[in-house]
């Protein structure tokens, strides 16, 4: 050999070494761009969380061993590999979690803090190595191999982390698979890609340990960002919106209104706090599953989504009624591609309740607190339009306090107010629940009495009137006795006849009414000729 024959053998042991730690240096820059790019992206999705804990510690780890293989000592060698084992033996671990969460499974706290103790103590065993040697028995230098490889012998230890090692890899794999075959799961292509991350660095660490790989250099980091690119991609359809997570948090979890954003697929892919108060159903994992799974209980809920009709939606929230209206949002990427939709709940509660008593204002007469005469038109026609459905009969009482004028000029308005209101509730009292009472204006009211006779109507108005005149009302100590005179009449309704107007009985009933009061007030009266008077009792 000559001296420019060696200086050229050992130039091309150095080019070789270089390439190599520049590969491994490659791996380690893609899992440290993975775990960055995770961090601001894909925390949100199911498993970002941990996806962004492994690529970190990758990172990590690979980077370290870079540094390793450039080392040319041994003390060197053996700094190196304790900053791999502060990464390593948690890797398997958050990849683990990364499937659990990544499927929606929880798993409970005594295995999870099991678990990273195992984690811990491996790493504890690695740095304190040279104290017990249990985790190497020998650490040297490869002494067939022309650059300084580290050459270690596992002691019981490096057995245990290693079964932990493909436990994790092997419970990842069986928790993924068994998403496979469930067919309601929507991602069966991100499941695989998952397990194909998985597999990668285990397919390449049999190679390592079958001496396959050159010179004893460990190729699995490099493999493993490989895989956890793989993960990416899988991770990528259950990312929300491209924002960084400080936005995320500012605008969509500070929003008062619930927002749920689904994919294309009516996928949930994110939610917001405030959306927990409408769904608390959205807690159990919801993310990944199809929006209808999740609604399972409330189909109309489901429908409402899927359509995406825009609507108001009653729910009972701690035992309180609250009103939600429900919009919709497209969400377009980039490109302007509908990419889903985000369902927002508006809390109307208050909107619905003010509505509400402003109708109850607008057809409640203020004083005697039953129907004004619109509101009462209003109700009867609606009965009237039910009953000319199949047919039926229908009876319309007025009445009107006798000589009002009086108590007013004798007592005052005031005085008046209290009998005109006392009048009206003693008449709503003696009614049934489906017959309508008004205050037709002054001292005169309407009772509309659907599916009643004349006759029928005649006793009620009679036992009503004897009811007022036989009692009387004492106010600020003094005696007021009251009569009411009524009139009656009765319409008969054919079925499938709409033109009946209540109008045209109370016309009627006014007729019947007056004759009353002509013939002496405190009676009832029936109209036209069917007369049928009650004296005074
Ligand atoms: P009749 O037996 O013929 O019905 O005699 P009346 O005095 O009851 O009839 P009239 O129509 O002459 O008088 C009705 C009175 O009712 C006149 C009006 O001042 C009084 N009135 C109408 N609305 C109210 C009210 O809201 N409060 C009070 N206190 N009085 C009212
Ligand atoms: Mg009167
Ligand atoms: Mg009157």
């Amino acid at each position: 050999m000559n001296i420019t024959g060696i200086s050229g053998e050992k130039m091309e042991i150095a080019y070789e070494l270089i390439k190599y730690i520049l590969v491994v240096a490659l791996g380690g820059g893609i899992s440290l761009s993975l775990a960055i790019y995770a961090f601001l992206k894909l925390s949100n999705a199911p498993g970002g969380k941990y996806f962004v804990l492994a690529t970190a510690s990758s990172a990590v780890f690979t980077l370290a061993y870079a540094f390793e293989l450039a080392s040319t000592t041994l003390e060197e060698i053996k700094f190196w590999l304790k900053i791999e084992y502060i990464a390593l033996p948690f890797l398997p671990l958050f990849i683990l979690l990364m499937c659990f969460d990544y499927v929606g499974q929880r798993v409970k706290r005594e295995v999870k803090n099991t678990l990273f103790a195992i984690a811990a103590l491996t790493v504890f065993m690695q740095t304190t190595n040279d104290f017990h040697h249990f985790y190497y028995t020998t650490v040297g230098l490869k002494e067939d191999s022309p650059f300084a490889i580290a050459d270690l012998v596992g002691g019981p230890w490096f057995y245990v982390h290693s079964l932990f090692l493909y436990g994790c890899i092997g419970a990842s794999m069986a928790i993924l698979f068994k998403q496979i075959k469930n067919k309601v799961f929507q991602f069966r292509m991100q499941v695989l890609l998952m397990m194909a991350g998985v597999l990668v660095p285990v397919i390449a660490s049999f190679f390592y340990l079958s001496g396959v790989s050159p010179h004893g250099i460990d190729l699995g980091p490099v493999f493993m960002s490989v895989s956890f690119i793989l993960h990416g991609i899988a991770l990528l359809p259950l990312q929300m919106f491209n924002v960084a997570p400080i936005a995320r948090d500012t605008i969509f979890e500070s929003m008062e209104e619930g927002a749920i954003v689904l994919n294309r697929d009516n996928i949930i892919v994110d939610y917001n706090k405030a959306s927990l108060k409408v769904l608390p159903v959205l807690q159990n994992r919801a993310i990944g599953k199809r929006i209808g799974e999740v609604l399972s209980g409330s189909r109309l809920l489901e429908r409402i989504i899927l359509r995406e009709q825009k609507c108001d939606y009653e729910l009972y929230i701690n035992e309180e009624l609250l009103h939600f209206q429900i919009r919709f949002s497209p969400v377009r990427n980039k490109n302007d591609i509908l990419v889903g939709k985000i369902v927002t709940f508006v809390n109307v509660t208050e909107r619905v309740e003010m509505e509400r008593a402003l109708k109850q204002l607008a057809s409640i007469d203020g004083l005697t607190q039953v129907f004004n005469r619109t509101c009462f038109l209003e109700k009867a026609e609606e009965a009237f339009g039910r009953l000319s459905h199949q047919g039926g009969l229908a009876s319309v009482i007025m009445f009107d306090i006798d000589h009002f004028k009086r108590v007013n000029d004798t007592y005052g308005h005031a005085t008046g107010d209290t009998v005109l209101t006392y009048i009206a509730q003693s008449a709503k009292e003696s009614l049934q629940e489906t017959d309508i009472l008004g205050r037709y204006g002054g001292e005169e009211f309407v009772i509309c009495l659907p599916n009643t006779s004349m006759e029928a109507a005649q006793e009620v108005a009679d036992d009503f009137r004897k009811q007022i005149s036989e009692s009387y009302l004492l106010i600020d100590g003094k005696r007021i006795d009251l009569t009411l005179s009524f009139g009656v009449s009765e319409v008969q309704i054919e079925a499938g006849d709409f033109s009946n107007s209540i109008q045209a009985v109370m016309g009627e009933a006014d007729q019947a009414l007056y004759l009353a009061k002509e013939k002496g007030r405190n009676r009832v009266e029936l109209f036209k000729n069917r007369l049928c008077s009650f004296e005074k009792a």
